[in-house]
């Protein structure tokens, strides 16, 4: 077995033994528990992107997609948790990051603490160039006020990535910095939003009231902050494309074993032409999908220059195919599939994701097109 099929074993081993039995109840409570959250720390997964020489997995961008991929087949709360602290915090730390706080903080994520992503707040997402969250320069500290929402994993999170405005409103992308901050209550108000789909994953409202930062905890340059922002984005983007995979393999099973079983006119559903044309389109998207996302995630790993557009290209197709896939999923199971007994229904809540998290449809089609007219290059390469 080759050391990805390993990754890939264990991480299914992981999902089925461990969250099968609770991945309802974690959807219907919107909540993963401590000992869950311990579990999954337990296996590394929290901090897969961090290298071995900080106490992490030091896995692949491809092999931690395997696992994202695992996770989410059977529960995608956990396999977005995963993601975007194992894989979408790391690379800021490690590729822009000071000598003393690259070591703390993924040696942080290695030891099972959980990181977030904030950069979207209540006025902006796609226009991420806009947001208002401020940090200001006080006796030697940073102090950071201003509401960020949406916030995958933030009512767990041990620490934050945070986007804020450094400079003038109208420097737009030339006036951002990225911090990274400890969890505070004195200075935080936490809100857990009860989301459609990929429940449990701790998506949260944060308003920070003048919490203050060490200086040194800022990650890059003054202003130069908006670039690495994206570089993260291109890199989670393929991760979080990967989370829909795993919902994307899930439905196609549930919906091909009912198939198998369900009987109408006197043979099974798979014996009926047109139910054999909607399994064989779900199995092209779904191996189109898995295609895309890790010839993307292999790119990222050779350093290829183009790997944002690739990136883009997976997220965009892992989105319009899957609901397209699970849409298909719940027709072939018909009447049980739209009932709340039924794992399609989650499946069908949440697929919808993919669409608007880590970037929209939208804002896919507008980076794979400037990168095509040559104005995106990864600010790690150039
Ligand atoms: C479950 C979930 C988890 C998330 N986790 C995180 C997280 O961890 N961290 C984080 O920072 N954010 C997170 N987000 C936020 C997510 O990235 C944003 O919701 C997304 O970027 C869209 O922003 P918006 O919701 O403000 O929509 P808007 O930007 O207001 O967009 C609304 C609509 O207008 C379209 N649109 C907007 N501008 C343009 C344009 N210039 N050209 C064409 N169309 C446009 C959009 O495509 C969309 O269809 C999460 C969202 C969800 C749903």
């Amino acid at each position: 077995m080759s050391s990805l099929e390993l990754i890939r074993s264990s991480a299914r081993e992981f999902a089925e033994k461990v969250l099968g039995p609770i991945a309802k109840k974690i959807d219907e409570e919107n909540f993963v528990s401590e000992d869950v959250r311990k579990e999954v720390a337990n296996m590394g997964y929290f901090a897969l992107r961090v290298p071995e020489e900080y106490g992490g997995p030091g896995l692949s961008l491809l092999e931690s997609v395997v696992v994202a991929e695992e996770l989410s087949r059977v529960s995608s709360g956990v396999g977005i948790m995963a993601t975007v602290s194992g894989s979408m915090v790391p690379p800021p730390l490690i590729f822009f990051a000071k000598k003393e706080i690259k070591e703390e903080y993924l040696e942080k994520l290695a030891k099972g603490g959980i990181g977030a992503f904030g950069l979207t707040e209540p006025c902006c997402g796609t226009d991420a160039a806009a947001i208002t969250t401020r940090a200001e320069l006080r006796n030697g500290e940073w102090v950071i006020s201003g509401r960020k929402t949406f916030i995958t994993n933030s009512y767990y999170a041990d620490f934050f990535l945070v986007a804020a405005r450094t400079g003038r409103p109208e420097d737009r992308h030339r006036g951002i910095s990225l911090f990274v901050v400890d969890r505070d209550r004195s200075c935080m108000e936490i809100s857990k939003l009860d989301m459609m789909g990929y429940r449990g994953s701790g998506t949260s409202e944060i308003l920070f009231n003048e919490c203050k930062v060490p200086s040194q905890n800022i990650i890059g340059p003054v202003n130069g902050g908006f670039k690495i922002v994206m570089d993260a984005l291109n890199e989670g983007r393929i991760v979080t494309a990967s989370t829909g995979l795993g919902v994307m393999q899930a439905a196609f099973e549930e919906a091909f074993e009912y198939a198998k079983k369900r009987e109408s006119m006197g043979k099974p559903l798979t014996e009926h032409q047109m139910i054999m044309s909607m399994i064989a389109e779900m199995k092209v998207r779904l191996e189109a999908v898995r295609s895309l996302i890790y010839k993307a995630a292999e790119k990222v790993d050779r350093g290829d220059p183009d790997y944002p557009m690739w990136s883009s290209i997976a997220k965009l197709a892992a989105a319009r195919w899957g609901v397209d896939l699970v849409r298909l999923a719940m027709q072939v199971v018909g009447g049980f599939g739209y009932s709340r007994e039924s794992k399609i229904e989650r499946l069908y809540r949440d697929i919808k994701m993919i669409e608007i998290g880590d970037g929209t449809n939208q804002a896919q089609e507008i980076v794979i097109v400037r990168s095509l007219l040559g104005k995106i290059r990864p600010p790690r390469i150039t």
